[in-house]
């Protein structure tokens, strides 16, 4: 065996070590297990390598996925659909656990690297969408931002007391950086520091709707993988903001003009819903009331734990656990069998 198919493997092996860990860690494993989990996941695609992957918690391998979801099926889990859960806490409990899988903002390797090994497995997956990503009318400042960061070594930003010159030539300085602005975006308009880092990023020659085009389904792309009786679409919102900073009549209007373009798409209302971001801070029980009130049977955050026996009390503020890539990673990187503590982490998108 190569030695690259020895670490694949390795990878395949740990990565259902990793689902085990992150079970037991959040008390799955024990009587405090709750009825069920919700996973999140982002990117799924191959691993390439580099030296500066500010978002590398937010991809993992087909493989990776693969070994989680033969080690879940092996732990009993039973595959639904995110959308059942709330009809499924309606009935008493069963032994058999739940685990519904949700795949944040569109990418196109869901389709590609996704959906054949969720197909494998016969497990439901909801994609959840963002119009203004699908349609090329917004931004991804946080892939921006790690293509801007990879190629400059040098920039000038102004945080807000006045134009300032960086030095982003090394990976630890371009981690500060991309923690500077990722706070910048969090601290003010979001809007408005989107725009910023898009002027930036364009004056280095760098095309952030290019950046969305390359990574997001389009519209038809969308439309192919609904016709899967495993897939379903949520919604998102429009522009991918944090929603807890926005106003009340910003986010019932985020939530209905993104609800009517995946009805748009795939000829049902959406009765799912996750939060950009979905920390503590990017999303309250404020919201989560909007969302209610909506009409979502479901709305999703990143923070972490399991379904609980009274999780319909509060069933648009529901928690996931992220299937992190970072873990991975660095055990990629590092090439240790086991042995890495898991740890839980929020999800920046
Ligand atoms: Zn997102």
């Amino acid at each position: 065996m190569t030695n690259a198919k020895m670490l694949a493997r390795r990878i395949a092996i740990t990565g259902g070590l990793e689902i085990a860990n992150l079970l037991r860690a959040t008390g799955l494993m024990r009587g405090a297990r709750g009825r069920g989990a919700i996973f999140t996941l982002h990117h799924v695609r191959p691993h390439e390598a580099s030296a500066f992957s500010p978002n590398a918690h937010l991809e993992i391998t087909p493989e990776f996925l693969d070994a989680a979801l033969t080690q879940l099926k092996s732990d009993g889990y039973r595959f639904v659909s995110l959308a059942e859960i709330p009809a499924l806490l309606a009935e008493p409990a069963t032994k058999q656990p739940f685990a519904a899988f949700t795949l944040d903002d569109g990418y196109r390797n869901n389709l590609v690297y996704a959906m054949p090994v969720f197909d494998r497995h016969e497990a439901p997956f909801t994609i959840f969408v963002a119009k203004g990503l699908v349609e090329r009318t917004h931004t991804i400042w946080w892939e921006t931002l790690a293509t801007l960061l990879r190629k400059e070594d040098r920039l000038s930003f102004d945080f807000g007391d006045g134009i300032e010159a960086i030095s982003v030539a090394t990976p630890a300085e371009k981690h500060r950086a991309f923690a500077r602005f990722a706070a910048h975006i969090h601290s003010k308009n979001e809007t408005a520091a989107v725009l910023e880092i898009d002027t930036l990023a364009r004056a280095h020659g760098i095309d952030p709707v290019e950046i969305v085009e390359d990574l997001v389904m389009g519209a038809p792309e969308l439309n192919l993988l609904d016709a899967s009786p495993l897939a379903a679409l949520g919604a998102h919102t429009v522009s991918h903001r944090a929603v807890a900073r926005l106003s009340d009549a910003e986010v019932r209007d985020e939530m209905s003009v993104s609800s009517d373009y995946v009805e748009a798409i795939s000829g049902r209302r959406p009765r799912t819903f996750a939060y950009p971001y979905g920390t503590r801070e990017a999303v309250t029980q404020q919201q989560a009331a909007i969302a209610r009130d909506f009409g979502f049977a479901i709305a999703v955050t990143t923070q972490p734990g399991v379904v609980g026996e009274r999780a319909l009390d509060n069933a648009t503020y529901l928690p996931r656990l992220s299937i992190n890539g970072l873990y991975q990673k660095t055990r990629y990187l590092s090439g240790l069998a086991s042995g890495i503590p898991l740890k839980l982490m929020g999800n920046r998108a």
